[in-house]
């Protein structure tokens, strides 16, 4: 099969990669093959406002059917691709098809890691992250009443919440101190996991699960050596990108497949964007992998336009947002709790602003039930000037009214 376009993978980042594409090249035959049975679908709300009534399975899919007829796509589902020549710019599928490429956009995104203790592969034992698992846990509720969510990374804090909302008892286990270790300044942390026990959450801090056994239910035998009782296990332990076709194809691949600021790969015909991707993030002048899906669409869709020829850098400084029961949060730049943080608030830990800093220069900033001001926070980030704690202060206040 000949196609001037080839997408592998149809999450969010092969979806905008289309967008891209059309915007500089209105007829170009355009192939997208995705593993999943499912056209591409919004992803966030499998694991929020599907749970919490505030959304349908109907609103999931990214694009009408009709787009891809119309923007003369050529949707192949159910395939893996598992070869690549880039010399011959050829790619084969897992039926020995192959696609003959002009340019191909490597959108592969990334897999949940498993968990790797006996008895992990019971069969009550999942990870969450497709479309599939979430219909699957859907259909599951009725044959349990207790689950225990192990890692409280986002899947794990935002399924807690979920399975509690829908009237399941849920412990929430974790090997660090707290919630969002990576991301939240320990003591909004610790504020997180109260804020969970009072709706009901069990939490336990500072254990992992070391075996899982079956005695009629399951028990997880925790590494400290405690017992969980449970009839599901949630594993929510992070994910891995998938770069094997990349690695095996010649490409450079370090923490992801490596691009540069057109989201190129090595090879000048292969693009790689999304969760699967090491770029160059230009305002932060980092190297880095985000598993986020603004940063899906946006490097899809720069990295589609740049296939089409519009040769521009992608200068997006991506945000990314939780919801945890009823508070919710956004967030911008190098929002990681290694950094000095500066936190202020105009409610304690309710409503407030924390700042990332690496020497009293903004880094990140997490907007805590504060909305509208993405983009104020990118200003602050890319002014890239150091400020005292007071001016922090100040700045802060003038803008969320304090
Ligand atoms: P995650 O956010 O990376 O969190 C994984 C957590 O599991 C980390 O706290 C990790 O601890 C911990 N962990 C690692 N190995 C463990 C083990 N054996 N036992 C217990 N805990 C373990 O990943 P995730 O929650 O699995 O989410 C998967 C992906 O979906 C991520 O890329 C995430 O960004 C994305 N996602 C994003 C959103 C959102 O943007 N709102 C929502 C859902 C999912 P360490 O950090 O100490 O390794």
């Amino acid at each position: 099969m000949d196609c001037e376009y080839l997408i592998v993978g149809g999450g969010h980042t092969g979806a905008a990669a289309i967008e891209g594409i059309r915007a500089h090249d209105p007829t170009g035959r355009i192939l997208l093959m995705s593993r999943e049975n499912h056209p591409p679908y919004r992803r966030p709300p499998l694991s929020k406002a599907l749970w919490f009534g505030k959304s349908t399975k109907d609103e999931l899919p990214i694009h009408p059917e009709a787009f891809y007829r119309d923007q003369r796509v050529d949707l192949v589902l159910r395939r893996e691709a598992v070869e690549i020549d880039p010399g011959e710019r050829r790619l084969w599928d897992d039926r020995g098809v192959a696609y003959q490429y002009g340019s191909l956009l490597l959108a592969t995104g990334a897999r949940p890691r498993r968990l790797a203790v006996p008895g992990a592969e019971s069969e009550g034992v999942h990870n969450y992250r497709s479309l599939e698992d979430y219909l699957y846990v859907e259909s599951y509720l009725p044959r349990f009443q207790h689950a225990l969510v192990l890692g409280a990374g986002f899947i794990g804090m935002e399924m807690a919440a979920a399975l509690r909302h829908v009237g399941k008892e849920v412990t929430l286990l974790y090997p660090d101190e707290y919630p969002l270790r990576r991301v939240l300044p320990r003591e909004l942390g610790l504020f997180v996991a109260d804020y969970y026990r009072e709706r009901g959450v069990e939490t336990v801090s500072g254990e992992g699960v070391a075996r899982i056994e079956e005695r009629g239910e399951m028990v997880a035998h925790t590494s400290a050596g405690n017992e969980v009782t449970t009839q599901f296990l949630l594993a929510g332990i992070g994910v891995e990108p998938s770069t094997e076709l990349a690695e095996a194809a010649g490409l450079d691949v370090g923490n992801g497949i490596e691009v540069d600021e057109y989201a190129r790969t090595s090879d000048p015909k292969i693009y790689a964007a999304g969760d699967v991707a090491e770029f160059p993030y230009l305002a932060l002048d980092k190297r880095m992998r985000i598993e986020h899906e603004d940063h899906a669409i946006q490097h899809g869709r720069a990295a589609g336009a740049n296939m089409a020829g519009a040769n521009r850098p992608y200068t997006t400084m991506p945000f990314f947002y939780s919801d945890l029961f009823d508070l919710g949060w956004e967030a911008v730049g190098e929002v990681d709790s290694s950094l000095d943080t500066h936190a202020v608030w105009k409610q304690e830990h309710r409503e407030g602003v924390v700042l990332y800093l690496k020497e009293d220069v903004v880094r990140g900033a997490l907007l805590w039930n504060v909305w509208d001001h993405v983009d104020w926070a990118r200003g602050l980030i890319r002014t890239a000037k150091a400020m005292t704690a007071v001016e922090r202060e100040r700045v802060v206040m003038d803008s969320i009214g304090g």
